[in-house]
């Protein structure tokens, strides 16, 4: 599955976050280092979609979709050095597939800073510039490649010397290498891509807001720096109160609506982190529904029909046939597959048929 890493300075509530997401009870302590090996949290992908397909199919059972998050912990500055768990994190990151920053946004005075300010233009800054010098040293060996090449007058070596060249100053000014103006041939991204660099992938941010002024963020500032800071690079930033967000965690589902209420919120705003996450991968859902289960189903955006059985099992895409296909909010008014049978709503899809969200699938397969 793919996974997020979540990143920052200590003490930001990165583990805080985590364990909400996660529902995992590891541990939060407030000093530095405390979370040494990487915690993988298994995260549901809340769907409003799946109460109401199960509204008219009555499922024993109801199984959301998921992604993975991972706690990374021991970002300080000079990490890129081997400072702190500067290695250990370093390989940490490079197996994550996007990365969340997260941005200490509220004041607490019992909750020590590490660099004894709280700042999260300047903690988010730290943090990508020790990205960014992991990276530089990526680049400067495959300009060093691209040089001793030189002389073999081939193309792509000519092309990887100058991309190198654009990304070395790009980087030292400790911009992300994802916002770089680069070449966008075939070779230019295959040179970018075959260097793995840690700012290349996909990134947003999440501001950890006080409860004071989750409701309010016009009156945070920190938060507005941090969210001009984040659409500046083309990203975005998500609002979070991890101390309220570790409360409703260990609320009764059936309690959360007036906490929610109580505390300002529509929802909890880790959703909207889970939902960006997703997004930011490129991931879209579709659904399976039958007497035993309801079930969300995770695909890349883009996949086609028999890609999408593969992610049920990997028999169904080799032996796939076809795929009748609803509409889940046909099949909601409907109330049924037979319903939109009858009323020409399920759809007869052979291999090329591209996936939508919110599809609802039964696929043929031979075995
Ligand atoms: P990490 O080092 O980034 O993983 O940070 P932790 O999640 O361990 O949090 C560090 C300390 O800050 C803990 O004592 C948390 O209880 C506290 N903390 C985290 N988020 C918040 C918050 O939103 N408000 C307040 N007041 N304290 C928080």
């Amino acid at each position: 599955a793919l996974s997020i890493g979540i990143v920052g300075l200590p003490n930001v509530g990165k583990s805080t976050l985590f364990n909400s997401l996660s529902s995992a009870k590891a541990e939060a302590a407030n000093y530095p280092f405390c979370t040494i090996e990487p915690n993988v949290g298994v995260v549901v992908v809340p769907d409003d979609r799946l109460e109401k397909i199960d509204s008219v199919i009555h499922a024993d059972r109801i199984l959301p979709t998921t992604i993975n998050f991972v706690d990374i912990a021991g970002l300080v500055r000079g990490a890129s050095k081997g400072e702190g768990l500067g290695n250990q994190f370093l390989s940490h990151i490079r197996e994550a597939d996007a990365i969340v920053q997260v941005g200490r946004c509220f004041e607490d005075s019992n909750v020590i800073h590490v660099e004894n300010r709280v700042d999260p233009v300047a903690d988010v800054a730290t943090v990508t510039m020790e990205l960014c010098l992991k990276d530089l040293e990526t680049v400067q060996k495959r300009l060093d490649r691209a040089r001793k090449m030189a002389k073999s007058n081939d193309p792509k070596e000519k092309l990887a010397g100058e991309i190198c060249e654009m990304l070395s100053k790009h980087l030292d000014d400790g911009k992300p290498a994802r916002t770089a103006q680069l070449p966008d041939s075939v070779d230019a991204v295959a040179i970018v891509r075959e260097m793995h660099l840690l700012t290349a992938k996909p990134a947003f941010y999440i501001a950890n807001i006080d409860e004071g002024t989750i409701a309010n963020l016009d009156g945070n500032k920190h938060f507005q720096a941090l969210k001009q800071l984040a659409e500046s690079e083309g990203s975005f930033v998500v609002p979070v109160c991890a101390a309220l967000e570790s409360q409703i965690a260990e609320l009764d589902p059936k309690d959360r609506p007036e906490f929610l209420e109580s505390a300002g919120l529509k929802e909890p705003g880790l959703h909207g982190v889970i939902r960006a996450g997703y997004k930011l991968l490129g991931l879209q859902t579709f659904f399976t529904a039958g007497k035993q289960e309801v079930r969300a189903w995770t695909t890349k955006i883009g996949a086609k029909a028999p890609q999408a059985a593969g992610v049920i099992h990997t028999d169904f895409e080799k032996g796939f046939i076809k795929a009748e296909v609803m509409w889940w909010e046909d099949l909601v008014t409907l109330g049924s597959e037979a319903k939109c049978r009858e009323a020409g709503k399920l759809a007869i899809e052979g291999k090329e048929y591209v996936m939508r969200d919110g599809d609802v699938v039964h696929f043929r397969f031979n075995v």
